[in-house]
């Protein structure tokens, strides 16, 4: 992540295909971002991974893919409906708005944290400090009130009737809906996890920093259920397992740390962030909590069906304590720029930008370039044998130098070069992106070379 600021990762995705401006021919729209062609490889990768480590490497974890529209009950059921809201506040000046708490945390640069405050005693603070707006600079503030974060829709049913329906601001009450049909149909045993990868809606107060707060992203969570004494050990190991997670795709350790939340809810028993060093600061990248058996249990209490596990050893009824991990893929993926991009002086005294991706992230394995376009037959051919095994990005435009930038930063492990000894001794030239060394090895070696460096493990 050297020398690596907001500005120079918003520019490069919007130049090499990573992210754009959602709508952006309309002028945008707010805090929505699409990703492009690059993009979407390198988040597709990040959720392989995740899948792969979590769901697919772990007997006891199985997937789910539920509906975002739910049952509007669910979110009677999980208190959304009631509490789910911020502390907000208007400057009567420029009409900006923000969120209290974050106006107290910039303000003390993270020394205070507003967390555990109460609407009164952040308004005392504000007040105390002579907190200013951050947009214009005036002390002209609203009082604190609390805005709703759940996006509204409504389904017709009958002309002129209308239910409200919610767009799900969480992915994990699709798993508490479906322990009962998981734990059953798979027949599973506590402790097991459902685990799922989706879209979340929330109508932020102050969405961004890019794809760091957005109002439509990903989540990639599970909830392990489990019984009340395994809980805090649960807890432990998952903490120690979303670290682990994070430095296996080429995260350095001095960019992380843990955060224990000052405040519980009232039924938490634990809570726990990972903190990344992003380009704006310190900042959360993923949760982990120990919910105790709040989430079942209200479940249970508005829909009337039982969530009781009976344990098939001790025939013990419980019903089965929560523990939640929950990262979100688009936060991740701006982490995952963050820690990747790299500005380097090389030797002739040019300088490069490289993305250096784990290679599993990385958006292809391999860049199939023909060192002159007489000879791109040949290469066409290999791409296309190429790209049968991994996604490959095939370039003849412009001088080698210029093709081996571009694939440095969009951070392509490997370019392959075809030369005229190609055609008569079929060997390559393969250049790694991060050493720039370049080895010449034989097309048939190629894909067993690619194959075993760019596993995830
Ligand atoms: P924050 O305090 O940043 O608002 P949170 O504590 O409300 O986050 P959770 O509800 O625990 O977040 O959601 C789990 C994860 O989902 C977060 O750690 C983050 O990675 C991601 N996430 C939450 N809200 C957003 C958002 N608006 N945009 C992008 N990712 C988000």
């Amino acid at each position: 992540m050297s020398n690596v600021t907001m500005d120079k990762i918003v520019n490069l995705c919007k130049q090499r295909g990573i992210i754009f401006q959602g709508s952006e021919i309309y002028g945008g729209m707010g805090n929505t971002w699409d990703y492009g062609p690059v993009g979407v490889e390198i988040k597709n990768n990040i959720k392989r991974a995740w899948w792969k480590r979590f769901v697919q490497e772990d007997p006891n974890t199985y997937g789910v893919d539920a509906a975002i529209l739910m049952n509007p009950r669910v979110w009677d059921a999980s208190g959304h409906t009631q509490n789910f809201s911020d502390p907000k506040m208007d400057c009567k000046s420029c009409k900006q708005r923000f969120r209290a708490d974050n106006l107290i945390e910039d303000h003390s640069k993270g020394k205070v944290s507003a967390e555990a405050m109460t609407n009164e005693q952040m308004e005392e603070y504000i007040n105390e400090n002579k907190v200013k707006c951050p947009h214009c600079g005036n002390f002209n503030w609203t009082n604190i009130r609390q805005f709703k974060l759940m996006f509204e829709t409504s389904r017709g049913t009958l002309d002129g009737e209308k239910d409200v329906v919610y767009l799900r601001p969480e992915t994990c009450q699709g798993e508490y809906v479906n322990f009962l049909n998981v734990q059953r149909s798979m027949r599973a045993k506590v402790p097991f996890a459902i685990a799922q990868i989706g879209k979340s809606f929330r109508n932020e107060i102050t969405p961004g920093n890019f794809i760091f707060r957005t109002i439509e992203f990903e989540q990639m969570e599970l909830q392990m259920f489990c019984k009340e004494g395994d809980g805090f050990n649960i807890y432990d190991s998952y903490k120690e397992r979303a670290r682990q997670f994070l430095l296996d795709i080429n995260f350095s350790e001095d960019h992380l740390k843990f955060h224990d939340h000052d405040k519980l809810a009232f039924y938490a028993k634990a809570a726990c962030d990972i903190f990344y060093l992003f380009p704006m600061g310190w900042s959360e990248l993923n949760g982990i909590h120990h919910r105790s058996t709040h989430d079942l249990s209200r479940h249970q209490e508005f829909s009337g069906k039982s969530m009781a596990y009976l344990d098939p050893v001790t025939n013990e009824k419980y019903i089965p304590t929560v523990i939640e991990y929950s990262i979100g893929a688009d936060r991740l993926m701006l982490a995952v720029l963050t820690e990747a991009y790299h500005e380097e002086t090389l030797e002739n005294g040019e300088s490069r930008v490289v993305m250096k991706f784990h290679p599993a992230i990385a958006p292809y394995k391999v860049a199939v370039l023909p060192l002159q376009k007489n000879i791109n037959e040949k290469a066409i051919e290999l791409y296309q044998k190429l790209c049968k095994k991994f996604p490959c990005i095939y370039d003849e435009a412009g001088s080698i130098g210029k093709r081996y930038r571009r694939q440095d930063e969009i951070g392509v492990p490997f370019s392959v070069t075809i030369d005229f000894d190609t055609l008569e001794d079929n060997t390559v030239t393969v250049r790694d992106r991060d050493t720039m060394e370049q080895i010449r090895i034989h097309v048939d070696e190629l894909e067993k070379y690619i194959e075993e460096r760019i596993q995830f493990n």
